[in-house]
């Protein structure tokens, strides 16, 4: 689960991490009377999504003036924000958040994250800051500094030679050691899946200050953070995502073309591969799970249909407690209620395969069968060409 990065600065401000003094604002009206209870003569209108790189695409303005802040927060507020992290379609902005103006010295990144071949959370830091961190990772790898840490977070020789390391200015470098030390700490004590300060200043008052902050929670610990769930803004989410949970689905939208519908993460997973080997992408898929009724395959199925970037439909369904003939059901019945107008091809094994198959056939729906994955997998990719023709 995301949040904001005005949600995510008053978790690291609990912390103990320096942030920006600012005001949440969703209306333009607010903003001359939230410029005034500011301190100083710069704000900084940002726009609040769920993506980074706001800056780059408009989303971010310094301004110097009521005036500024003003036409800045008429501009951004209901915009539709593109960045590299939105997808072209970008994401509409429902909210600002107003904060002092930070006298920028020079900009870091810190950020942490799990790394998998370590199995452990890694923080990683660079002088880099402000900067796309994956840019600098490509190009100049050398100015990534990392480290990994326990359950009690950052060591302090750790943290030490770090800040020797980015060469922080001597006088800060007891502040920012602080400060990436309660940054590992925050991240476990949050269930983070990802925190990132990008830019984490140091300013020429001689403050550590974040200026961006990003959060991320691993959705499998939420039950150990109530609290966190109110944070949750559902404007960001994908909507099929949601209304997929909201029937206890697993439905993840991807980039491409074929819809699948599933049963089981490993073969979710391995349909997906092997549609790859065959040149095509999927587009997303739903895991139907074990316990599904016919109302919610045809549910599925529906959502799976829904999304418009569908051009091809496999279902892969291998039935062990998930009985093959309940499948069938499921598509006809959602194949009765809205119209099929892209390839369907299916491949059912398993429990009551008989009974499923002969369901699908004697329904008169325009089914392409299979029997197994691969052919599956050929025959859906093949007909996606064809009906692009
Ligand atoms: P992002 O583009 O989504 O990562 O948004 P950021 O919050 O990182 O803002 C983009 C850039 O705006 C930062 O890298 C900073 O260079 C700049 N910025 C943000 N806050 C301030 C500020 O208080 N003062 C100044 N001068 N620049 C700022
Ligand atoms: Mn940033």
């Amino acid at each position: 689960m995301k949040i904001h990065e005005f949600q995510a600065k008053q978790l690291l401000a609990k912390f103990n991490i320096t942030v920006p003094n600012g005001v949440e604002v969703t209306d333009v009206a607010d903003v001359r009377r939230v410029y005034d209870e500011l301190e100083g003569d710069i704000v900084v209108v940002k726009a609040q999504i769920h993506a980074g790189g706001r800056g780059k695409g408009g989303g971010v303005k310094v301004c110097k003036s009521a005036d500024e802040a003003v036409a800045a927060a008429e501009a951004i507020l209901g915009m539709q924000l593109v960045t590299h992290q939105t997808g072209p379609e970008g994401q509409k902005v429902r909210r600002l958040w107003l904060e002092e103006g930070t006298n920028i010295d020079k900009e870091y990144y810190a950020g942490v994250t799990i790394d998998r071949k370590r199995r452990m959370p890694v923080l990683m830091c660079s002088t880099e800051g402000g900067m796309d961190i994956e840019e600098v990772a490509e190009k100049t790898p050398e100015k990534i500094h990392t480290a990994t840490f326990g359950p009690d977070g950052l060591d302090g020789v750790t943290a030490n030679q770090l800040v020797l390391d980015l060469r922080v200015h001597p006088e800060l470098q007891s502040d920012f050691l602080d400060i990436i030390q309660r940054l590992t700490k925050a991240f476990l004590a949050l269930d983070c899946d990802m925190v990132e300060i990008n830019p984490l200043a140091t300013s020429h008052e001689l403050d550590v200050i974040a200026l961006d902050a990003k959060m991320s929670f691993d959705s499998n610990a939420m039950f150990r953070h109530p609290e966190l769930e109110e944070l949750r803004d559902v404007n960001e989410e994908d909507p099929r995502e949601l209304e997929a949970a909201g029937h206890g689905l697993s439905y993840i939208s991807l980039d491409g073309s074929i819809g699948c519908m599933v049963n089981g993460a490993g073969l979710a997973m391995a349909t997906m591969d092997v549609i790859k080997l065959h040149g095509a992408e999927p587009a997303n898929f739903l895991d139907v799970g074990g316990g599904a009724t016919k109302e919610t395959v045809a549910k599925a199925f529906a959502l799976v249909l829904s999304d418009p970037k569908v051009k091809g439909v496999l279902v892969n369904i291998f039935g062990g407690i998930m009985k093959c003939d309940v499948i069938a059901a499921g598509v006809i019945a959602a194949v009765a209620e809205i119209e099929l107008n892209v390839p369907l091809v299916v491949r059912l094994e398993g429990t009551n395969v008989e009974i499923g198959k002969k369901m699908l056939e004697e329904s008169g729906l325009p089914i392409i069968t299979a029997s197994d994955l691969d052919e599956a997998a050929m025959k859906i990719t093949e007909a996606i060409k064809t009906e692009a023709v």
